[in-house]
């Protein structure tokens, strides 16, 4: 299979998630802005005017973002280069598939990761068959992304997302199986101290952690897939060896220097 980069390349994009996605003013983005709409502040070669300002400005959310790559994907190789300014004919197709493509290299950036934990962990008969599952799957995925325009539009993600769901639900529970933690998977959490709890091999996945105070946990093995950090204490916390973390949700949470992230994750600017 062609190796397809799984995190955003800007440079290479013509600014699809400042297009795209409609805003609502709030904590993340200064101004309302409807779908399929430029954002007032790209520039006409698709860069972003207020890049270096950008949380002074109030566009917190644009920091976080990470389309996984769905962007230059769709950009250089689905469209051929050919931008949403210079052929209007073409935009409403691409503007359609930009969701679809991203959500589907999110799929594949967790099927990547639980490659890697699976082929990692030895000769287990039930870890061997998982990750030929992964494989197969992953080799679905890209097939349906690597369509184009018309064969996008008619993905049907509603279809697909169980699929994925089920299967690193399972892989999450093979590499948590030697000593689970406690089940908090789609709990509200919002704003809980959680520095007590042990929460190593414990599944997070899908829980509400807005605002949570993770501050010094050892997150080893937490399956995070889905969790909602946005604003989550993580000053000193270990998410080193978590599962399913992406990078907008390291962006959208609060650490400092003496968090540890897994490698590929990169420490946002605004962490102290
Ligand atoms: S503020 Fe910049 S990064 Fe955010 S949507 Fe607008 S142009 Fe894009």
């Amino acid at each position: 299979m062609a190796e397809v980069e799984l995190a955003a390349d800007c440079a290479q994009c013509f600014g699809l998630c400042c297009v795209v996605p409609a805003f609502a003013a709030s904590a993340d983005f200064a101004i309302d802005k409807p779908a399929a709409t430029p954002c007032p502040n790209l520039a006409t070669d698709f860069r972003c005017g207020i890049h270096t300002r950008l949380r002074e400005r109030g566009f917190a959310g644009c920091t976080a973002y990470d389309c996984f790559g769905a962007g230059q994907r769709l950009s250089q190789v689905t469209f051929g280069g050919v931008d949403w300014r210079s052929s209007p004919a073409t935009a409403a197709t691409m503007y359609a598939a930009f969701p679809v493509v991203r959500e589907l290299h999110e799929f594949r950036y967790h099927l990547a990761e639980a490659r890697r934990h699976l082929r990692a962990g030895g000769d287990r008969e039930v870890e061997v068959s998982l990750a030929d599952e992964v494989d197969r799957l992953d080799g679905e995925v890209e097939a349906l992304a690597s369509g184009d325009g018309a064969a996008l539009a008619a993905v049907d993600l509603a279809a697909v997302g169980p699929r994925i769901g089920d299967v690193l639900g399972r892989v999450s529970r093979a590499l948590r199986s030697v000593d689970t933690g406690p089940d908090l998977g789609r709990r509200d959490l919002a704003g809980s101290d959680l520095r007590s709890t042990d929460l190593r091999a414990a599944s997070l996945r899908g829980a509400l952690l807005l605002g949570a105070d993770l501050r010094g946990c050892d997150l080893s093995r937490t399956d995070l897939l889905g969790a909602d950090l946005r604003g989550a204490r993580l000053e000193g916390a270990d998410l080193s060896r978590s599962l399913f973390l992406t990078q907008p949700q390291v962006g959208a949470a609060r650490g400092d220097c003496a968090t540890r992230l897994a490698a590929g994750l990169n420490r946002p600017a605004h962490w102290a």
